[in-house]
């Protein structure tokens, strides 16, 4: 099967590329999303798509299918914003699509040694994921390219999308027929369990919740993250993105800092600020936010291909980290995945009920 000039790993590990190679081996399929641009042309308007989940994957489709999206559903009641950190991407693509600037930047990684790297390895995958397992902080050390992305951009997406976002409206995947191509960004197994999908009993989903406590320390301008496998320490990732410090949480760490008072919490940053070199710095808006899915854990790849195939054969099509069950999925990755998404749809044809005659 050719696959165009298709980066080998977004082509190894994207959903929509392979099933859309799959019908239609012989077309060009890596579009040129700077070319597209966002540009909304009310004549080209045809009605149909609904996205289901206003986070940064609905958020995103809704955004560069402004064409074709009727509207946006979304459960909780304002825009959920779910990722309280700053964001970093891999390549400048998100911002060359939605046409916002990011910071270009070098990163640096690094592990804080325990005992030896495999060592390391294995009690930081047991400390973040729970099963002990080689983790790829193995190669976690050096400086790489990253794109920051601005502080606000979740509000910033939301204000390039035209159709409505209705809050408070959970969809009601349940219910039966469709109103036409719907793209789900809700979690696979939810989803899973929604559509009563017959196989679900065969699918492992594991996830783990954890904790980020975030801050803002204004004399600091670093963008970096130590990893800590120390099984006796809270903190399994210390990151600083410019001025900004996370630090992620997980396990028995989770419910201190949850019942922790503000000059606990304060403490704790302060010892991790320590930890990146940065001493008797002053920090504000320390505040502690719970993540469901903070990480997930992989399922069997062919039960998953199954059931994203499945369900785009009952007119939906699963967008996003949760809903096609990646972990270390990227928001980088969907922008293909959107345009992907765009011509399955398209090439159903039948696909759109609601299609107007503009
Ligand atoms: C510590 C940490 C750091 C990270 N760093 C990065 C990073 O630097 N770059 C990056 O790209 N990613 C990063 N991620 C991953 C990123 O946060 C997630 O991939 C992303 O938030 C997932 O967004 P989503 O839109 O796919 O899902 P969600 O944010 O879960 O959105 C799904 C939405 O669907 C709604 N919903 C659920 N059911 C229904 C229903 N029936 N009807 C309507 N709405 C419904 C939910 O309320 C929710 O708002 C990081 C994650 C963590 C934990």
């Amino acid at each position: 099967m050719g696959l165009g000039n298709l980066p080998a790993e977004v082509a190894a590990s994207s959903d929509a590329v392979a099933r859309y190679a799959a019908r239609n081996p012989d077309a060009p399929h890596r579009i040129n999303i700077a070319e597209q641009g966002l540009a909304y042309d009310p004549a080209q308007r045809k009605v149909g798509i609904t996205v289901v989940g206003a986070g940064m994957a609905g958020l995103l489709a809704a955004a560069m299918l402004r064409n074709q999206c009727d509207k946006v559903v979304e459960a909780a009641e304002e825009l959920p914003n779910n990722h309280s950190a700053v964001l970093r991407f891999r390549s400048s693509v998100v911002a060359d699509t939605l046409g916002i600037p990011f910071k270009k930047v070098k990163a640096l990684k690094a592990t804080e040694a325990w005992r030896n790297p495999i060592a390391d390895a294995v009690a930081y995958s047991q400390k973040v994921t729970g099963i002990a397992t080689a983790r790829s902080i193995l190669s976690a050390n050096g400086a790489a390219e990253r794109f920051i992305a601005p502080p606000d951009l979740v509000s910033r997406m939301a204000e390039l999308v035209t159709a409505p976002i209705e809050y408070g409206s959970p969809f009601p995947f349940w219910i039966g027929d469709l109103p036409g191509p719907v793209i789900s960004t809700i979690p696979m197994p939810i989803l899973a369990k929604a559509l009563n999908y017959p196989r679900l009993d065969k699918m492992d989903f594991r996830s783990r919740s954890g904790v980020n406590v975030i801050g803002v320390v204004p004399s600091v301008d670093l963008y970096a993250s130590l990893y800590i496998p120390c099984p006796d320490s809270y903190a399994a990732r210390i990151s600083m993105t410019g001025s900004r410090v996370m630090i992620e949480v997980y396990g028995k760490g989770m419910d201190k800092l949850l019942k922790a008072d503000q000059q606990g919490r304060t403490d704790f940053v302060r010892n991790c600020l320590r930890s990146l070199g940065i001493e008797e710095a002053e920090f504000f808006n320390v505040a502690v936010k719970e993540q469901q899915y903070a990480k997930i854990l992989p399922i069997d790849e062919g039960e998953r291909r199954r059931f994203i195939m499945w369900a785009s054969e009952r007119n939906i099509y699963s967008l996003g980290r949760f809903a096609t069950w990646r972990p270390g999925l990227l928001l980088d990755d969907l922008v293909n995945d959107v345009r992907v998404i765009q011509r399955l749809i398209e090439d159903s044809g039948a696909s759109y009920p609601h299609r107007k005659k503009d």
